[in-house]
């Protein structure tokens, strides 16, 4: 294994633009101490690619240090995954420097994003198949309308985060469908039965939800779409009522809404091919967002 330390100062780095201590002085001079960037590093088996150990925003910088490696055609890359030890944005923000990666990079994050929800009024950074309510997927248009219409420029954090949002239930569709081709099936014919199409868990709520244009991708794509919900006596789509039944029988189940209704690792087990979306499987059935 090799370990390439490719940072290890603290946020913005060392010296730190506005700081005239004895150490940042001795880093701009270049005599005593080295000037540092933020704290990452890279790690990798005698062979293969590069996985980084937190992504800071100096990643740009730091990517250009490693060796030089193989990769594949114009746009491949060295690093194959990020893990994130923590969510502060001095390990985050390098995170955005990744985003045009021919291929998806995987970022493992269940542990750090466990830590940042302890904080008593933070509950987010949760996977799932986009947002729903009343408020998150309308309340910011306005928002942004207004920045628009009064300042004259546009609020690009809202805009990209709701197209993220809205963008969500076709990329699910679109691991669903690579779901069933990895077992040689089409989407097309196949039976997908849907748990939980609320906008949140356990209450009755579809205001906005998402799994009605995750329903419509599915369907188009030809798939026969079914769902189950405790709290939703009808819907879009046909119901089951038989909640391990339908589970078995079904080409693939995708799990919506963790209602507290489902034990999402027994029904992994039942199922033929299981797509949690949320995150709270925990079993090697199950696949995850
Ligand atoms: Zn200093």
């Amino acid at each position: 294994m090799r370990v390439r330390v490719l940072g290890s100062a603290a946020g913005g780095g060392s010296p730190q633009w506005n700081c005239h201590c004895e150490t940042c002085e001795a880093a701009r001079g270049g005599s005593r101490a080295r000037p540092r960037t933020q704290s990452s590093l890279a790690i990798r088996g005698d062979q293969g690619p590069w996985f980084l150990v937190n992504a800071s925003p100096d990643l740009r910088q730091q990517l250009e240090t490693l060796p030089p490696q193989p990769v594949d055609g114009v746009r491949g890359a060295p690093i194959a995954g990020v893990l994130l030890t923590d969510a502060e944005i001095d390990h985050t923000a390098g995170l955005l420097l990744l985003r045009e990666s021919a291929t998806p990079i995987r970022v493992f994050c269940d542990a750090a994003i466990e830590l940042a929800n302890r904080h008593p009024r933070v509950s987010l950074l949760r996977p799932g198949i986009g947002v729903g309510g009343h408020c998150i997927p309308i309340d910011p248009n306005y928002l942004s309308h207004n920045v628009r219409s009064k300042l004259g420029y546009p609020f690009r954090f809202v805009e990209l985060a709701q197209e993220i949002n809205a963008t969500m239930p076709a990329y699910v569709a679109r691991r669903a469908q690579n779901l069933l081709n990895a077992d040689g099936l089409a989407l097309h014919g196949a039976a997908v039965l849907l748990l939980g199409v609320t906008y949140k868990a356990n209450i009755a709520d579809q205001r906005e939800s998402p799994a009605t244009p995750l329903a419509e991708q599915l369907a188009a794509l030809g798939a026969v779409v079914s769902y189950h919900d405790p709290y939703v006596p009808r819907w879009d789509v046909p119901r089951t009522d038989d909640l391990e039944g339908g589970v078995a029988a079904a080409d693939l189940v995708i799990l919506v809404q963790p209602h507290r209704d489902y034990d999402a690792d027994r029904l992994a087990r039942i199922a033929k091919r299981f797509f949690d979306t949320r995150g709270v499987t925990s079993v090697p059935e199950a696949h995850r967002l």
